[in-house]
């Protein structure tokens, strides 16, 4: 990761995750929401792989900016600015040759951006259901592996959850029996970043 050859091939590999579950993140907020988690989510980042080579130059603050302003730019929705604003905050807080503690540091400040931002706290159903137990998983030193781990079991724990943010809290208790799509999507972009960085 310390060159541009690095950065490019994980900004690839995260987009590409993502991308892929298009129609899986689509199923799911066909289920309680409008049914354009995937459409959002896939533009957005089709929109960062095509920056990624000129993204991939930048140290790691402007790349997380950028990545964070173009999502902003292409997912829409609710989640767009949402994670837009976890990877600009993250972008924020990181230093140019970040390591574990200051990864940590970061994402939880951009944690309490995001928050901040859809004025949430865990348990509503939201992203958060996953970037909060994720992050606690690596704050208490677990491996890529299991940061992983966490983050998938996170996002089936959303399923019995009662939505009381975002579009599917409009269905109430119709709400629960589905996973939230966009704890799908967070936990599909940390495992690829654990996958990555392992
Ligand atoms: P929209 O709901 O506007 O159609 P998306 O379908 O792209 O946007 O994204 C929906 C996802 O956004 C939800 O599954 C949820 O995880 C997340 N979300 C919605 N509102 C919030 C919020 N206030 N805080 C955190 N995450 C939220
Ligand atoms: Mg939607
Ligand atoms: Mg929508």
């Amino acid at each position: 990761l310390g060159t541009a050859e690095g950065r490019a091939a994980l900004i690839a590999a995260v987009a590409a995750v993502v991308i892929a579950a298009a129609d899986e993140l689509t199923a799911l907020d066909q289920a309680i929401g409008d049914g354009d988690h995937g459409a959002n989510m896939k533009r957005g980042f089709a929109a960062v792989a095509e920056a990624a080579p000129t993204l991939a130059e930048k140290p790691w603050p402007d790349l997380l900016k950028g990545v964070g302003t173009t999502l902003v730019m292409k997912v829409g929705g609710a989640s767009g600015p949402l994670y837009g604003t976890l990877f600009m905050e993250l972008g924020k807080h990181l230093g140019t040759a970040p390591d574990r503690a200051a990864l940590t540091e970061a994402f939880g400040r951009a944690i309490e951006a995001v928050k901040a931002r859809g004025k949430a706290e865990p348990g509503q159903k939201t992203m958060l259901d996953v970037l909060i137990p994720a992050h606690a998983a690596l704050a208490a030193g677990a491996d890529a592996a299991t940061v992983k781990a966490e983050a998938f079991a996170a996002a089936d724990r959303t399923v019995p959850m009662l939505a009381t943010r975002g579009r599917a809290s409009f269905l109430g208790e119709r709400s629960i029996g589905h996973m939230d799509p966009g704890s799908r999507s967070s936990s599909l972009i940390i495992a690829a970043l654990a996958d990555a960085l392992s």
